[in-house]
């Protein structure tokens, strides 16, 4: 891939951190430029070096970029679309990594000039922790990246996007925004949803099992606080901008799960038994696809699926 002129990352965060220590291994631009609203975390980034330099306003971050890259939580997209718009360059790229494609859309599209190639990404990759400090060059190796273009995008546009990705470490996929949105909602927002109600319902509980919950948490409740201990201001941005999807397959969720209730109660073995067994077999293939943990078992140079 034809490196990039200037990358520019505003939020330098776990994400923002880890695509600018992943674009200097793979050298994808020649230079890397950071910035963040938080003087505290353009101070910490600069210290600890994985931008070739650390811009002290937005305009001066993003000015000659060829790719810029919004990595801020997702209820921040409007604004930091708005504050960059008059500042890029003709023919620049501008992407983002959010969580959640429509909303990122509606929020950044109407301010990006004519002449720039707007082409919302989300990288499926991440872990609990926050801050530049979070981040780590092999975060993407061997993990899916989604772009979702507009209808219309230019195609050599996306193929630049989709190379930057793949020389990142991961496998691209394209699809719509709303397809997007909905996939997401089931395999990772509503997943967060459950996480953090059973871990605050546990948290009630164990006034009533005198600490019980934790002493005893191996017992699977740990792995939901794992998930429960994401950062709050990008979830809460989530639920706000994917309100639609979530409702939708929180819904089918409350069937299922009341399923499950009444077989409980009924004493319906064959029905827990045979759930049980369907979803031991999902768990079989994630792990067969080499996604079942934080570090993938292929790394960049390997074969991938
Ligand atoms: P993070 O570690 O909290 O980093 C976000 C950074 O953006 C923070 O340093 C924050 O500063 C800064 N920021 C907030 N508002 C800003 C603004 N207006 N201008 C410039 N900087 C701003 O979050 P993250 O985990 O990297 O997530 C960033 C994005 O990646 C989110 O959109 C999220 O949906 C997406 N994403 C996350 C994951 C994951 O697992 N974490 C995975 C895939 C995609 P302050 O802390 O001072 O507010």
């Amino acid at each position: 891939m034809e490196p990039f002129r200037k990358l520019a990352i505003v939020g330098l965060g776990l994400i923002g951190s880890s695509i600018a220590h992943a674009a200097r291994r793979g050298k994808l631009a020649s230079e890397v430029v950071g910035f963040d609203a938080s003087a505290d975390v353009r101070q910490r980034a600069a210290k600890i070096g994985f931008c070739d330099r650390i811009a002290d306003d937005i305009a001066a971050a993003v000015q000659g970029a060829d790719l810029v890259i919004l990595s801020t939580p997702v209820g921040a997209y409007k604004s930091v679309g708005e504050a960059i718009a008059p500042h890029l360059t003709p023919g620049a790229i501008v992407s983002d990594v959010g969580s959640v494609k429509g909303a990122v859309i509606r929020d950044i599209g109407p301010s990006m000039p004519p002449g720039v190639h707007f082409i919302p990404a989300h990288p499926i990759a991440g872990t609990e922790f926050s801050g530049p400090e979070a981040g780590f060059a092999t975060l993407f190796d061997g993990r899916w990246a989604i772009l979702t273009p507009l209808a219309g995008a230019d195609a050599v546009a996306v193929a630049r996007l989709r190379a930057f990705w793949e020389e990142l470490g991961s496998q691209v996929d394209e699809m719509d925004a709303s397809h997007h949105d909905l996939v997401l909602a089931i395999t990772s927002h509503l997943p967060h949803l459950i996480a953090y109600n059973i871990v605050g319902t546990a948290h009630d509980l164990e006034a009533v099992t005198e600490g019980e919950v934790i002493k005893y948490s191996a017992s699977g409740f740990r792995d939901f606080t794992r998930i429960a201990a994401s950062d709050p201001t990008m979830w809460r941005d989530i639920f706000l901008n994917n309100r639609e999807a979530v409702l939708d397959v929180l819904g089918r969720f409350n069937e299922d799960l009341n399923q499950l209730q009444r077989a409980v109660r009924e004493g319906n073995g064959d029905l827990l038994f045979d759930t049980f067994t369907r979803t031991r077999a999902i768990r079989k293939a994630i792990i067969e696809m080499g996604q079942e943990s934080a570090a993938p078992n292929f790394g960049r140079d390997q074969k991938k699926p």
